[in-house]
């Protein structure tokens, strides 16, 4: 007779295959099924975040970002290099060793916990059942008493801009040019079009970003988003803001882009188009039709705030469900699910949601921005610091940005921070930590940060916010 798992994740990225590690380390016989053929034609964990999504572009970030640095910052700091030069294909290189060795490590971690990897395309069958189809179409069917979709998602594709080749691409297209195009465009002007657009940037060519909205990252708080634009326009990014993409032709290995604004109608021609505009939860199939698992009209698996469907004993997490798209969240999520599964009383926060763009500088936030707490009608605070006024911001050359941080004056609880400047990724964890541990802006103020580092323009921020930070002129008279 065949094994019945405890458990099996459809779905090996960085909710899927989180999910499958943390239910193996509770004891429950687990399983993972995944379909992915990496570039070098071999099955892969990790996910579009690994193989496609957010450590290869961030490996080209760290590339592009030091070689800018040389360009440009170094004769200030007192070096002197010669001629600084691109070598494309050994970044490419470099970026996939580093995809590489990483989904080889989850590979690793799946044997050393004993989880089984189920390589195919799976299906969720009624009676607590899982079809695989392997890669060369065999059917198996496994039994198992719990089923966790971690499925993911794809590129949102256009039809006016149909993929060509590797001159009309996707996100995973843009990370593997091997040479420099001098002229890229990029259609959406949200994470992806700004991390990618920064890298071709940075390598020298000329990109436009076309957005159809009219307000720049709108998610993020005004006054970061509003310092972000200029900063981006500063550094060359053309981002053109309501903009209605009417259609691309390729040409002569050219691509023509139609596009109308305020202006009118106009058409550029550019060496590359990349197509960022959004990803789609990718539900196709998953369940076979009589499983009813409920979704909504984008596909999304219907889920309560455990992550459990309208079926008992099927679960689904990460970017296949409502929220943010982003990894740290659907790890959570499986981490949630498999403890709930093993008998354990988990829960996640979903308020306390870290979230960054990789650009130079970064921005990165956690909470309500003041719009959203003007709207709800919070009486609040905010306290700021501008990285120009840091010494270590300062030591290291790199002062653009500034730290704001938002109290409810009922409770002096922090309720948002929002950074844009040097390492803000890094920086922003102690805001996170503090909001999850219910911390006042009294709580930040008292904590001791050494000196010099990035990390003290909380600490002032905190303390502006009662008119006290030590490097800015906030003077308060006494009452
Ligand atoms: P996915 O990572 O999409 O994984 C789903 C997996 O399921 C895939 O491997 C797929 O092959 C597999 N699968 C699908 N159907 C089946 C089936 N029927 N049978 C078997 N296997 C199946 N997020 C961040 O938090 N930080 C970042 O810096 C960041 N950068 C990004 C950069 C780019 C360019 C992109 C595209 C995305 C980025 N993201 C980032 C978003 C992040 O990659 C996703 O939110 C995250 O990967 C979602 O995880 P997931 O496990 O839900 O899905
Ligand atoms: P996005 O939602 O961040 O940005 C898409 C942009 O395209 C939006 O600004 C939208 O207004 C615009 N747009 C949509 N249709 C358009 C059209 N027809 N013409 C012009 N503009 C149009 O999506 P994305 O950048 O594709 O990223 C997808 C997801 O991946 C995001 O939800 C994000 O959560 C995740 N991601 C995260 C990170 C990170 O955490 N650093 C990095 C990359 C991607």
């Amino acid at each position: 007779m065949t094994e019945v798992y405890d458990v099996i994740v459809i779905g090996g990225g960085p909710a899927g295959y989180v999910a499958a590690i943390r239910a193996a380390q509770l004891g429950l016989k687990t399983a993972c099924v995944e379909k992915w053929i990496n570039k070098q034609d071999k099955p892969a964990l990790g996910g579009t975040c690994l193989n496609v999504g957010c450590i290869p572009s961030k490996a080209l970030l760290e590339s592009t970002e030091l070689y800018e640095t040389a360009r440009h910052n170094f004769f200030d700091l007192g070096i002197n290099v010669g001629e600084v030069s691109l070598d494309v294909p050994k970044m490419i290189g470099r970026k996939d060793k580093v995809v590489t060795e990483l989904t080889g490590g989850i590979e690793m971690l799946f044997k050393q916990n004993g989880i089984d990897w189920l390589q195919g395309t799976g299906q969720v069958l009624a009676d607590k059942q899982v079809k695989v189809t392997d890669h060369k179409g065999k059917d198996t069917i496994h039994d198992t008493e719990n089923v966790i979709i971690a499925t993911g998602s794809v590129p949102i594709e256009l039809s006016a801009t149909p993929l060509e080749g590797n001159i009309v691409v996707d996100s995973a297209g843009a990370l593997d040019w091997q040479a420099v195009p001098s002229s890229v465009c990029v259609i959406g002007a949200g994470v992806i079009g700004l991390e990618l657009g920064s890298v071709w940037r940075r390598m020298g060519s000329e990109v436009v970003l076309l957005e159809a909205q009219d307000a720049f990252l709108p998610m993020v708080d005004k006054a970061i988003a509003k310092e972000a634009q200029r900063t981006f326009a500063k550094q060359g990014l053309d981002i053109k803001l309501s903009t209605r993409v009417m259609g691309s032709t390729v040409k002569d290995g050219k691509v023509v882009v139609r596009f109308q604004d305020a202006k009118g109608e106009h058409e550029q021609t550019f060496d590359k188009l990349i197509v960022a505009v959004g990803r789609r939860a990718f539900t196709d199939n998953i369940c076979a039709s009589e499983v009813n698992v409920q979704q909504d009209e984008r596909g999304l698996f219907h889920v309560n705030e455990h992550c459990e469907t309208n079926v008992p004993g099927i679960y689904a997490i990460g970017d296949v469900v409502r929220g943010p798209m982003l990894a740290h969240k659907g790890s959570e999520e499986g981490v949630m699910v498999a403890e709930r599964i093993a008998g354990e009383n988990s829960s996640m926060n979903y308020d306390v949601m870290p979230n960054v763009i990789y650009t130079h500088p970064e921005v990165a936030w956690v909470g309500k921005t003041e719009e959203q707490l003007k709207s709800e009608g919070v009486d609040y605070q905010v306290g700021s610091f501008p990285f120009a006024a840091s010494g270590r911001a300062k030591a290291k050359g790199d002062t653009t940005g500034m730290v704001k941080i938002i109290r409810d004056k009922s409770n002096d609880r922090l309720v948002g921070a929002h950074l844009i400047g040097p390492s803000a990724s890094e920086l922003l964890a102690q805001s996170v930590l503090a909001m999850e541990f219910d911390a006042t802006i009294e709580d930040i103020a008292h904590t001791i940060h050494a000196h010099p580092t990035l990390s003290e323009a909380v600490h002032e921020a905190a303390l502006s916010a009662d008119g006290r930070a030590i490097h800015i002129g906030n003077r308060k008279k006494r009452a």
